[in-house]
């Protein structure tokens, strides 16, 4: 197994120490035929509008995009989540889109711009939920799974092949939802228990 981090801008080196961490490899993506060699790919925080700019001017936009509808695992965070979602509030437009929510940016305002709390997340009762400049997801489609909540907002989600996050899990010690990811998306997309 290879999982593949977009390493065009933010915070991708985290997200290779926490994969790596699992005894699994990771490669930096950052031109279309490195998604040839991936088995699922993580979307890091950062800055989405400079993100999207990069995929479209690397020419990677159109090739992930189509991975990810047919099936290619993503993991994405925070500018990688405005990135995948199909509505942002107050703009006409969308990236991926391939991601059934509706996502407010930079919507817990300048105070509270960021802030770390916990949250229950499968076993583990006090998940850290470390969140920067985050996007609100303020609503989903019914097909969603909600995988955390904060204070009865969804803040990270799976939807099919998507998983995807408000907060940073990579500026964290506790590599559990990455472990999620590998175990419950990439492994059964490579082996499917029938
Ligand atoms: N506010 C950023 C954006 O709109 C996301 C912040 C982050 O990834 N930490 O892209």
């Amino acid at each position: 197994m290879v999982i593949g981090v977009l390493a065009l801008q933010g915070a991708f080196i985290e997200h290779k120490k926490m994969i790596e961490s699992l005894g699994i490899s990771c490669i930096e993506v950052r031109q279309a035929k490195d998604l040839e060699k991936i088995d699922g790919i993580i979307l890091p925080g950062g800055e989405s509008t400079v993100q999207g700019l990069l995929l479209k001017k690397h020419n990677i936009f159109e090739p992930l995009q189509k991975k990810i509808m047919e099936g290619l695992p993503v993991f994405a965070t925070c500018a990688g989540l405005i990135l995948l979602a199909n509505e942002i509030e107050g703009d006409s437009s969308h990236y991926l889109g391939t991601l059934p929510v509706k996502i407010k940016r930079n919507a817990y305002g300048r105070q509270l711009g960021s802030f770390t709390t916990y949250q229950p997340f499968e076993d583990c009762s006090d998940f850290p939920l470390i969140f920067i400049r985050a996007p609100y997801i303020s609503s989903i489609s019914k097909d969603i799974d909600v995988l955390v909540e904060n204070k009865g907002n969804p803040v990270a989600v799976r939807y099919k092949n998507q998983v995807a996050m408000a907060f940073h899990p990579e500026l964290s010690e506790n590599n559990k939802l990455h472990q999620y990811f590998i175990e419950k998306v990439v492994a059964q997309t490579l082996s499917p228990i029938v």
